[in-house]
């Protein structure tokens, strides 16, 4: 079969790689219909997270179950299914507690062995462990691009939110306008948000993140401080989420938040940060982080998208072929994509 390969810091291939086959009772194969590429295969691009040559990438995606081990009880062969980006194994400490994305066992597909070794989607066919929880079945009227978002992207952005303890008729500040960004905007409205400030200097990502109710402000061009303290009374906002991952963002973040405020930190960091910790301190904030819990959202956001208060399809801004992976990276790092569906 057909599989998209990391090959060294900017070069990916399109690989003839072995089918996958069932090792486990609860694995799954999933015949892949679509497949997305996202920032986070992008750090694997830039050799900023180190992966073996010749592994297949790619974690998100949408499909046909075409195996089931007897273990899998919760999908069968024929099932149209989403992934969600990471497996659990929903028997150890974290996942009783709720944690999937704190498993034990976890493993994210297409990120090599310090993951966990879990081959990616960005391939004709993948090997889906715990299908029970990795997998769940699409609604029937939902497009494969929106079914997409539910197992990683959009569960990231309503992960954010869901930390950030937004509630109705509160303010929040959403800096970094990607597509994570972009459904953290949509995941406050949906939580009801009265006002949403979202911060970026991308001309076209301010004007999405208006036409889903946010007001734009422009990192440099506005002054974001002034914006939030004109749209919250001079308070700040209830909620400051840092759709980045980089120390000015967060300490803006930290800065745009009211006292007794909470800040998300959902963007990715790997290595040590300086933010002012007098500012956390004296405003009493609280600082959430980590990986978004997936797993433990995709029931909640699969059904918010089915209802119609979460909608991502307006991201998908390219269509493309899996053969021609190498000109989807090499577009999506040109920050000309939102998001990149491929289909095998
Ligand atoms: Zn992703
Ligand atoms: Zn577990």
């Amino acid at each position: 079969m057909q599989a998209v390969t990391f090959q060294a810091p900017g070069e990916v291939r399109v690989e003839e790689r072995p089918e996958p086959d069932l090792l486990a009772r609860d694995d799954a194969i999933v015949n892949v219909d679509a497949t997305g590429v996202c920032g986070s295969d992008l750090h694997i691009y830039h050799g900023r997270v180190a992966i073996e040559p010749g592994f297949t990438l790619g974690h998100e995606f949408v499909g046909t179950v075409v195996a089931a081990g007897d273990g899998v009880t919760q999908v069968t062969e024929g099932d149209r299914v989403l992934g969600c980006y990471c497996s659990a194994c929903g028997n150890c400490f974290f996942c009783r507690r709720g944690d999937f994305h704190q498993c034990d066992d976890g493993r994210v597909f297409g990120h090599g062995k310090t993951l966990g070794s879990l081959q990616g989607a960005q391939a004709e066919r993948v090997l889906v462990p715990h299908a029970n929880l990795t997998l769940r079945r699409v609604p029937e009227e939902m497009s494969d691009d929106a079914a997409l978002f539910a197992g990683d992207v959009m569960g990231t952005g309503w992960h954010a939110v869901d930390q950030a303890g937004v509630r109705a008729g509160e303010a929040v500040a959403v800096l970094g306008l990607g597509p994570v960004g972009l459904c953290a905007v949509q995941a406050a409205k949906a939580a009801g948000a009265a006002t949403i400030v979202g911060i970026d200097s991308v001309e076209d990502r301010l004007e999405a993140a208006e036409a889903f109710g946010a007001r734009p402000v422009h990192l440099m061009e506005d002054e974001p401080r002034a914006a939030v303290k004109d749209a919250t009374d001079g308070r700040g906002v209830d909620a400051g989420i840092d759709a980045v991952g980089h120390p000015d963002a967060l300490e803006l973040a930290c800065r745009l938040t009211r006292k007794a405020g909470t800040v998300a930190a959902i963007g990715v960091y790997a290595e040590r940060v300086q933010i002012h910790m007098g500012v956390v301190w004296i405003k009493a904030l609280t600082l959430k982080s980590g990986q978004a819990n997936v797993i433990g959202h995709v029931d909640r956001v699969l059904a918010m998208m089915a209802g119609g208060l979460l909608d991502p399809t307006p991201l998908v801004t390219h269509h493309m072929r899996l053969a021609d992976a190498p000109e989807a990276y090499a577009v999506y790092d040109r920050r000309e994509a939102l998001k990149i569906v491929m289909t095998p």
